[in-house]
């Protein structure tokens, strides 16, 4: 009982501020400041933007080996000897951005143009969504980590396809970036030779048929791989995701599948697949678009798209809707002046193509590839607002869409869609990050993450288009671009 008499306040508060010395000795002994190499830089009294935590001013951020090393308050950076200072004083810090969606085998002459123009425009990470073996394997090996000349770039292979195929290399709409599989075993063949390779995730495309989706989705998940795709035409949205899709590009097929008359137009698909006519891949799939599209979005039924919004939100599947894409072939908006002069940073060569077949789509806009553009822009606010998640993305160099800059077009829209202005930045910076797993060390801004960063002069989530606004590019803790945009 004596025990009881023991001053137990008395006690614990002596321990509690001998643990707390002790905590503060072992935290500063842990965290010194840093040894440095002579490659370091500090970025002085600048607002961070990490796409979770949010904005956060008055931060001193100290990059060394490629990776964010320390972020300390301003007010208490200790004194480094020999390092690179870059004011960061009414500037904001955010991670490099991605393009979720790119083609490096599209435009051959575009190839080489490409790393140098997404890193000046600040984007540091890209998805490829689609090209042969021979042309992205080197083209993603080139892209080490370290290397400061690319960004980092996540390869899909090539687009795997039924028969016949859409990208069969039959014209220069149509160049080489598909596999065709005729059946089943063809899709087993393919995909295990495909998976064999060092690629980051899959994508299906649109004439597979239902039991080759299957198969192909049977490999991915052996082989732990993502799929991406468009919906085949063969199928519709629901039994796709049931299967296990796991990304959706430019929202392709989803109206199809939410139309009154749904089933009716998959039955009526399934018979123009058998291809009676013998037409080309990239014929039959346009003459299937041209017949289902519209007539598919003038009767959307509201009971099937909720359906499909909660089916897509449950199932995390990414959407990448590549609004920029279609806003220019509805709007024609790379007409305008302001647009053409851009032309001047492509080689010359892709410029004067890209001009001549810009003069021969004409001025005249088509009412109903306007009316489609917005359908998707609503359909993306739609799916927003139902927790889907997005990724930005363009398919640049497809539809005169300019490597890099193109994707902070794609932000403008997505914010015009009803994304806030962080989420779109989340959709350009850790959505793609978590689709391909690497959200653990990259597109935040946080201690021990890969240094690939943009300082804009202003803020973007007050204007988004201030994501344009770009004083300096790091990527791999190097300073890859520094002047006026
Ligand atoms: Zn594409």
């Amino acid at each position: 009982m004596k025990l009881a008499k023991i001053d137990i306040k008395g006690f614990i508060s002596t321990h509690l501020a001998t643990c707390a010395m002790l905590l503060l000795a072992i935290s500063m002994a842990c965290n010194p400041a840093p040894q440095l190499t002579d490659e370091a830089i500090l970025i002085q009294n600048v607002s961070i933007i990490d796409p979770v935590n949010g904005l956060e001013t008055q931060k001193s951020v100290v990059i060394d080996n490629a990776k964010i090393v320390r972020i300390y308050e301003h007010s208490n950076v200790p004194e480094f000897g020999n390092i690179t200072l870059i004011d960061g004083t009414n500037h904001y810090l955010m991670p490099g951005l991605w393009d979720a969606h790119v083609h490096y085998s599209f435009e051959e002459n575009m190839r080489g143009a490409m790393n140098a123009l997404f890193l000046k425009y600040g984007i540091t990470s890209v998805r490829d969504t689609g090209g042969p073996m021979d042309i992205v394997l080197p083209v993603k090996i080139a892209s080490t980590r370290e290397n400061e000349d690319s960004p980092s770039i996540y390869i899909a292979g090539p687009l795997i396809d039924g028969s016949p195929n859409v990208y069969n290399d039959s014209s220069p709409y149509y160049p080489l970036l598909s596999i065709e599989n005729t059946d089943v075993e063809a899709v087993e063949e393919n995909m295990v030779a495909l998976v064999a390779q060092d690629l980051d995730f899959l994508k299906a495309y649109e004439m597979l048929s239902e039991p080759q989706f299957k198969a192909l989705m049977q490999v991915a998940e052996t082989s732990e791989l993502r799929v991406t795709g468009h919906i085949p035409l063969s199928m519709n949205l629901f039994s796709a995701v049931e299967n296990g899709l796991m990304g959706m590009e430019h929202l392709r097929n989803l109206e199809m599948s939410v139309a009154a008359n749904s089933d009716e137009l998959q039955e009526q698909r399934l018979e123009w697949l058998q291809n009676p006519e013998g037409l080309s891949g990239g014929a039959l799939r346009s003459s299937i678009h041209a017949a289902q599209r519209m007539e598919a979005i003038a009767q959307i039924d509201s009971a099937k798209l909720q359906a499909a919004a909660s089916l897509l939100a449950e199932r995390g599947v990414w959407q990448t809707p590549t609004l920029a894409l279609y806003n220019n072939f509805a709007t024609k908006e790379y007409l305008r002046d302001a647009a053409m002069e851009q032309l001047q940073v492509l080689p010359p060569e892709v410029s004067s193509a890209w001009s001549a077949a810009m003069e021969m789509s004409g001025t005249e806009i088509d009412p109903a590839t306007m009316a489609y553009a917005d359908w998707m822009r609503e359909t993306v606010g739609y799916l927003h607002q139902h927790q889907v998640p997005f990724m930005a993305g363009t398919d640049t160099p497809i539809g005169f869409l300019i490597p890099g800059l193109s994707l902070h077009r794609e932000l403008e829209l997505l914010v015009q869609s009803g994304l806030s202005n962080m989420e779109a930045i989340q959709a350009a910076t850790v959505e793609p990050a978590k689709f391909l797993g690497v959200e653990q060390r990259t597109s935040r801004i946080l201690e021990g993450y890969e240094a690939d960063l943009l300082l804009l002069r202003e803020n973007p989530l007050e204007r988004i288009s201030a994501t344009k606004e770009i004083e300096v590019v790091i990527k791999a803790g190097k300073v890859v671009f520094r002047e006026e945009f």
